[in-house]
């Protein structure tokens, strides 16, 4: 089961117990995510304000 950062929302991988962000707080309980290719020019990178490409929990609990 993938985990997302409490922090940023990123998806991290199982395996990994530390978010590229270097933030350690994840959660297995999050719901929807979104995949970011250009955060610049994403409405949705925006509101949760994401600033790097990559695979993004929408809530994170
Ligand atoms: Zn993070």
């Amino acid at each position: 089961m993938e985990k997302a950062c409490r922090d940023c929302h990123k998806m991290v991988e199982s395996g990994k117990a530390m978010c590229t962000c270097g933030s350690n707080s994840m959660s297995t309980d999050w719901s929807g995510y979104v995949m970011i290719i250009d955060a610049k020019e994403s409405e949705i990178a925006k509101k949760l304000e994401i600033k790097k490409a990559g695979k993004y929990a929408l809530k994170v609990r």
